[in-house]
């Protein structure tokens, strides 16, 4: 069987050169005569390792120093709860801005802590738009103002960083790396790793120095910023694979040109999609154009009978996993980093052939 195109929201296609060499290295990592899974995650080795994808990363992103990198565990959703646990305190409220499933699902996870306040009141989990900051409601008291700047469900994105007077605060999960972020507007940025970065099981803290305090006292240190910042992520035993395939993840960036040519590729693949769909009316996206996301495109046929002929046809044809979230309904076609400009162009052509044989 050759490689396909996988579309898969996550976890997701990654770069060949990445499989290629871990499948090298699966039995001697380095000279080391053991793959590197087999290796404490407190060796000499291990923290070089470490080190090295933190520093790649921090330059990548170009990461001011006066922010933390911490490796966690537990996911995203993990991160939904740790982030009240260890920035509002008692008594405190948060800004939460509801864009779709993942910002709603965040905003009612930090509820349990403390009550917390919906900037936007026509929040809901399918929004095809979002109100301009004017018309936003921001307690000017809150801790943090949190926001998902790509709803990967519906391909809803903000494309313009919210101007807060508190710490902002992102789940860039599907957004990470795929363009430029100027890292000092945000308070805390958190990702896992599994949409553009690499592998499940290891989550990305990026948070401003002073933000890092003593959680609430109910919080697992697990999931302590302050724990996990003072131990450099090594509390328990972290995700060691998985830091390494963000590694070569990483480093196979560095050398296509890091965020920048990622940025560019990505704007043109997500072009070419939605220029194809809105020529077309046999295909539909109804995402407001100010709010289309580069990552993840959702659309829908004109005849929604048709739905699971088009999903076994088009993987038939290398084309997997296009069918959308179930909360959502209709397709998906995710554009992460690691898709090729190639696999773009073979999916619009078969949807092309496809509208023709059944309009
Ligand atoms: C996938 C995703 C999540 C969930 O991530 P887990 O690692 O499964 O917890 C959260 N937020 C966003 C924006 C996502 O795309």
């Amino acid at each position: 069987m050759s490689r396909v195109y996988n579309f898969s929201a996550g976890p997701a296609m990654l770069p060949e050169s990445v499989l290629k060499t871990a499948q090298a290295q699966m039995l001697d990592w380095d000279g080391s005569g053991v793959s590197e899974m087999e290796i404490s995650h407190r060796s000499p080795q291990f923290e070089a390792l470490q080190k090295q994808t933190q520093d790649l990363l921090r330059e990548l992103m170009q990461i001011p120093d006066n922010y933390h990198i911490l490796f966690m565990t537990g996911g995203a959703r993990a991160q939904f709860d740790a982030l009240p646990m260890n920035l509002l305190n008692e008594g405190e409220t948060a800004n939460y801005l509801v864009s779709g499933y993942w910002s709603h699902d965040a905003c009612q996870m930090a509820q349990k802590y403390n009550s917390v306040h919906v900037v936007n009141p026509s929040a809901a989990v399918n929004m095809n738009t979002l109100s301009t900051p004017a018309n936003w409601d921001i307690n000017p008291k809150g801790s943090y103002f949190f926001y998902t700047p790509n709803e990967t469900l519906t391909g809803l994105a903000l494309t313009d960083t919210p101007k807060v007077t508190m710490p902002l605060v992102a789940d860039m999960t599907s957004y990470i790396l795929s363009q430029h972020y100027n890292v000092s507007d945000f308070g805390v940025i958190f990702a896992s790793a599994q949409k553009n970065m690499g592998q499940a099981g290891v989550t990305v803290v990026i948070i401003r120095d002073d933000l890092i305090q003593e959680p609430r006292a109910f919080t697992p240190n697990v999931l302590s910023y302050q724990l996990m910042a003072e131990k450099n992520s090594l509390y328990n035993t972290s995700p060691t694979y998985a830091i390494y395939i963000m590694n070569l993840v990483l480093k196979d960036l560095k050398a296509k040109g890091g965020v920048t040519w990622a940025e560019q590729e990505n704007r043109k693949k997500a072009a070419l999609l939605y220029d194809f769909i809105d020529s077309s009316d046999f295909y539909s996206n109804n995402i407001d154009k100010n709010f289309r996301s580069i990552m993840n495109v959702s659309f829908m046929l004109s005849n929604g009978k048709l739905q699971n002929n088009f999903l076994q046809q088009s993987a038939e044809h290398g084309l997997l996993n296009l069918k959308g979230h179930s909360a959502v309904g209709g397709m998906r076609a995710s554009l992460y980093n690691a898709m090729p400009l190639a696999g773009v162009e073979a999916l619009i052509k078969f949807m092309q052939n496809y509208a023709e044989q059944n309009q």
